[in-house]
């Protein structure tokens, strides 16, 4: 059996870790596939360094151009890939422009697909994430979700029960091995993290002037690893140099993985729009505070361990000064098996094609 996986993001990479350490053990051949959407160092190669995922067999380049352009140039690029390779499936996680490309580019040669990350909903129409999701979700074969939610979410969508696994969240088995493998303490330390990428976030001078002043205003001690497009338009709306004064807030480059789960397992409290960091927050015990009004995983929320603030500053405020969850965390990700469970479901329905 051959399975291409497509990648071509920061969480793609951690979530392809997993998997990639169950298909070793099982022999499966699987070919990488990166989009080339997240490029360079820091973004991409160290997480194939640190996490010793073999290097892609087919990497594309893509200019940072239009969404559009984008997933265009990533869809004509797996096109050729996948008539090459012919492989029995083609496997896409989560919801970027690089998961839509390549399950598009699939389903039109007639290969199977199978949507790791399936089902989560915000409900939010133009969110990016969410149209990727809905749409990879109507046309890939198999669907594995990550919560009961995700699940019951696809069922009332309509899709047949014999396509549809909970599994439980494959984030939950990178994570595991992580801190175990390099022995990562989790204590609730005396800083923050903060990290913000969303488009809805980014693009608005409005959103991320509150996000700032509130960070700032807070007084707390604050770690904030920049994403690359953060750094950008914190820029374009002459919001750099301000953080950048500010004593209390230590600015860091994009972190490695394995660097990123030392600085949140310190944290006292995550601040964030990040739909991987609100789960591994949450798994490390840490008080989220989401910084985005999209809801995802509303779970985290009716167990009173999330806090929507979006970009209200008073509200941000008021959480970081206050926000102390201290009732119990049901088990809502699974038990950190999915990737066996993803691979045993694929190998069972296309192993003999
Ligand atoms: N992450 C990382 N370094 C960082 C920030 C995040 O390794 O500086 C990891 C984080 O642990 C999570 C993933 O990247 O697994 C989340 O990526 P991101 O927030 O970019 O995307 P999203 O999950 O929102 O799609």
């Amino acid at each position: 059996m051959k399975i291409v996986s497509v990648v071509g993001t920061r969480p793609n990479f951690i979530k392809e870790y997993a998997i990639e350490k169950e298909c070793r053990k099982l022999k499966i051949n699987k070919v990488i596939v990166h989009t080339g959407q997240h490029y360079d160092f820091l973004m991409s190669d160290i997480f194939f360094r640190e996490l010793s995922l073999p290097k892609p067999k087919y990497i594309n380049v893509v200019k940072k151009e239009s969404h559009g352009k984008e997933t265009a140039a990533m869809l004509s690029f797996l096109e050729e890939v996948l008539k090459k390779e012919k492989p029995d499936v083609t496997l896409v996680y989560g919801d970027v422009n690089s998961t839509l490309a390549g399950a598009l580019a699939s389903v039109k040669l007639r290969i199977p697909v199978v949507h790791v990350e399936a089902g989560i909903r915000s409900y939010s129409k133009y969110n990016p994430e969410e149209i990727n999701r809905r749409i990879v979700d109507c046309i890939s074969d198999t669907l594995f979700a990550a919560t009961r939610e995700s699940y019951e979410n696809l069922i009332k969508e309509g899709h047949p029960k014999k396509c549809v696994y909970l599994v439980g969240d494959i984030v939950k088995d990178s994570l595991e091995i992580i801190i175990k493998k390099f022995n990562i303490k989790i204590n609730r330390g005396t800083y923050n993290l903060v990290t913000i990428h969303r488009m809805e976030n980014i693009t608005s001078n409005v959103r991320l002037k509150n996000i700032v002043e509130a960070l700032i205003e807070s007084k707390q001690d604050i770690k904030f690893p920049l994403h690359p497009n953060t750094e950008k338009y914190l820029k374009n709306f002459n919001l750099l140099n301000k953080i950048k004064k500010a004593k209390t807030i230590e600015l860091l480059p994009p972190l490695g993985y394995i660097e990123f789960m030392k600085v949140l397992a310190g944290a006292n409290k995550v601040l964030t729009d990040s739909g991987g960091v609100r789960r591994e927050a949450y798994l490390l015990r840490k008080p989220i505070i989401s910084l985005i009004d999209i809801v995802w995983f509303p779970d985290m929320i009716k167990c009173g361990w999330k806090y929507i603030a979006g970009d209200k500053k008073r509200k941000i405020l008021q959480a970081i000064a206050n926000f102390n969850p201290q009732s119990p965390r049901p088990n809502i990700f699974g038990n950190a098996q999915a990737a066996v469970k993803i691979l045993s479901i694929i190998k069972k329905r296309y192993g003999k094609r």
